[in-house]
């Protein structure tokens, strides 16, 4: 039994062990296509389609959306979602492709939207029928968020959006964003406005998504302009002027916060992908051969993979904390420090690999020469955005230091 189910509720016992059942008998097959690393690469409708239907499923079946009260589609359960992720990582499940929408949508609309928002958008976000992405960024406005142009100006009852975001993951299948908008140019946060648009019934008709194709060759994230698109009242979060106030919710659940609470990466890999960890970089360097000999036999190498591995490990006790109530003394602390070293812990990982590698690291996805399929080389090249998206590493540091340790402001 692990440490965890040994501390669980009665409720949550009964729920593992009808999760551990179910999962039993429901994995679903092999994917008919080759899957992405992250549900942020996912590039093709036949990848969504089966990713989309292991989610249904799921949902159906009561793993998602656990905590959530039963009126707005959830399971009405008390801290459970943490065990449905723990028996679907052991279950080796596919990943959810709704990774923004549960993650960081479904918090900001249950904590700040109108009840009868949140009973219309949220069963088919936590089904993953509708997938949904997250309008923060613009080309003026990453690190500093509060600088966001797209605007929304108040028209009858209705509000007009104007502008243009970019990097937006999952826009090209989208039916929904949450959008960080500015309805007023005098003030720089109380300026902020927070909105839920539907973007996909809007195609050609005031939005446009536009793929942008990364180093990998892969496309995942997009630019998504608007031109006058209508959107009504009732699709803003709390009161106007108050979006960086709800952004805050967004963004500490996406660097974690709601981690345990929200099934945004359950399951994490697929038996069918590739993980950049420590366990299948041993494998590799125990097959693969550098200088006339076994790369784990390098002691160059082994010391290398070994601080890997304490690295991970340090992470995951890490992880750990986040459940111990005296430790929750600031909510960023953990969240962020999660964020900052597992980002950063799986890009020395990959370095490592594609070295082991050597040069057989130039051989990429789709040659049956190259080790691994092809995807140490890619997930090396992935793990660069890891480190910039949801708040770049440098600007991590800064909030670590900053607000978290209270050191001062820097320049
Ligand atoms: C894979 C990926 C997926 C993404 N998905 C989304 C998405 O779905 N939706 C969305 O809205 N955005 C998304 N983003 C955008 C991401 O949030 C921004 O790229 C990020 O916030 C950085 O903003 P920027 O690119 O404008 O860089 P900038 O803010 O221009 O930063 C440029 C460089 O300056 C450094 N810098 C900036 N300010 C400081 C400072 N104060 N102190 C020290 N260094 C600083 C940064 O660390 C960086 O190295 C995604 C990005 C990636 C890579």
């Amino acid at each position: 039994m692990s440490e965890s189910a040994r501390k669980d509720t009665p409720e949550q016992a009964e729920f593992r062990s009808y999760c551990q059942g179910w999962l039993k008998d429901n994995l679903p097959g092999e994917p008919p296509v080759r899957l992405p690393l992250t549900p942020l690469e996912i590039m093709t409708q036949e990848q969504l389609s089966y990713l989309q239907a292991w989610q249904k499923s799921a949902y159906d079946a009561g793993l998602v959306g656990c905590d959530y009260p039963v009126e707005v589609g959830g399971g009405g359960r008390n801290d459970c979602q943490r065990v449905a992720n723990e028996e679907m990582i052991a279950a080796r499940t596919p990943f959810m492709p709704n990774v923004i929408g549960l993650g960081m949508a479904a918090p900001t609309v249950f904590y700040h939207g109108q009840d009868k928002l949140k009973q219309d958008v949220l069963p088919r976000l936590f089904s993953g029928e509708d997938i949904w992405c997250q309008g923060f960024s613009e080309p003026e406005a990453g690190s500093d968020l509060a600088s966001v142009q797209t605007f929304a100006e108040k028209k009858g009852d209705k509000w007009v959006i104007n502008g243009h975001k970019v990097w937006t993951s999952l826009a090209h299948f989208a039916e929904w964003m949450i959008i960080l908008l500015r309805t007023d140019k005098s003030h720089k946060y109380d300026g902020l406005s927070y909105f839920v648009v539907p973007i996909r019934s809007a195609l050609g008709k005031g939005v446009t998504v536009r793929p942008l194709i990364k180093i990998t060759g892969e496309t995942g994230f997009n630019e998504v302009i608007f031109e006058d698109l209508e959107v009504d009242d009732s699709f803003r979060l709390d009161e106007l002027g108050k979006g960086w106030q709800v952004a805050m919710t967004t963004l500490l659940h996406e660097r974690g916060a709601g981690e345990l609470q929200t099934p945004r990466s359950g399951g994490l890999k697929s038996k069918a992908t590739h993980a950049t960890n420590t366990a299948n970089l041993i494998e590799l360097a125990q097959t693969s051969y550098r200088g006339g000999k076994l790369a784990c036999d390098d002691a160059l190498t082994r010391d290398k993979i070994m601080q890997q591995v304490i690295r991970e490990e340090g992470l995951r006790h890490n992880q750990r904390r986040s459940r111990v109530p005296a430790l929750q003394d600031h909510p960023m602390r953990l969240p962020l420090q999660n964020k900052l070293l597992a980002s950063e812990i799986a890009q020395d990982t990959a370095a490592i690999a594609v070295e082991v590698e050597g040069a057989s690291a130039s051989l990429y996805l789709g040659d049956d020469n190259a080790p691994a399929g092809g995807e140490w080389p890619m997930s090396y090249m992935n793990s660069y955005g890891m480190t910039i998206a949801a708040g770049t590493s440098e600007v991590q540091r800064n909030i670590l230091g900053e607000r978290v340790l209270g050191m001062p402001k820097s320049k």
